[in-house]
């Protein structure tokens, strides 16, 4: 069996001023900031990209955005492309998160573009796909899943698949304290690494890395993190406090 590098991401989504960003990630770096058996991603605003990318030079923490533009430049009011991101040294992007989708409207279509300007920018696009609760009391799950990942990755070529990672997030768990059973979770990890290979090659859905996002915490982490499909977490909440961060990584690096 492939050995996939579990993978925690935090998302800080609308928090942390760049000082806080700073201050934080300086915390993180203090004890993480040397571990090699577990890639550890950051994503901040954007405008605490620049002093977190300071805060964690010479680490192996790496820094993600939490959106991009899937133009590069031009009359986009408001906006930032992959080419700003990458001079500010991301090297991931969150793309398709919930919010993004439900607040702001955001279509698989859309997404797609991102995706692909992502890969494009040589950014490690992290991939949501998204499922509310009316769509599981409907029995809809594994069929929104399959809609959003098939058109999310349209135009993505195998060789591109390597450096994407995809999450899970059932939104009725996100920052709701309600996480999906370990069985939910890995039944749709599991049919999501099917999909892939059916879409790709078995080898390609052996190597990309799922996470699951929804309410992960220290409690819960270990259980969801043994799961055969789960090779990580995007982490909302608990990403914004150094202990229970670290505590993530600490599990994820005992399950590998
Ligand atoms: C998220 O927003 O991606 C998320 C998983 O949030 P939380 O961990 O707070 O549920």
């Amino acid at each position: 069996m492939t050995h996939r590098r579990k993978l925690i991401a935090g998302n800080w989504k609308m928090n942390k001023t760049a000082a806080d960003g700073a201050a934080l990630v300086t915390e993180l770096v203090g004890t993480i900031g040397k571990i090699t058996d577990v890639d550890v991603v950051v994503c901040p605003p954007f405008t605490a990209l620049e002093s977190v990318a300071r805060a964690i030079d010479g680490s192996t923490v790496k820094l993600g955005a939490q959106n991009l533009h899937p133009e590069s430049s031009g009359a986009f009011t408001g906006e930032i492309s992959a080419p700003m991101l990458r001079a500010l040294f991301a090297t991931h992007v969150i793309v398709g998160h919930s919010e993004r989708r439900s607040l702001f409207a955001e279509t698989d279509a859309f997404i797609n573009l991102k995706v692909l300007a992502a890969l494009k920018n040589q950014l490690r696009p992290i991939l949501c796909v998204v499922e509310s609760l009316a769509e599981r009391e409907a029995g809809a799950t594994l069929k929104v899943v399959q809609t959003q990942l098939e058109a999310g990755l349209q135009g993505v070529s195998k060789e591109q698949m390597a450096n994407l990672v995809i999450a899970y997030e059932p939104v009725w768990a996100i920052g709701t304290g309600k996480v999906a059973t370990t069985d939910q979770a890995q039944e749709v990890h599991a049919f999501i690494r099917g999909l892939l290979t059916k879409l790709f090659t078995e080898p390609v859905a052996q190597r990309v890395r799922i996470l699951y996002g929804g309410s992960m915490k220290p409690a819960n982490a270990p259980e969801l993190l043994a799961q055969k499909d789960i090779d990580g977490g995007l982490i909302g909440g608990a990403s914004l406090e150094a202990r229970s961060f670290v505590e993530l990584v600490n599990a994820a690096s005992a399950a590998k």
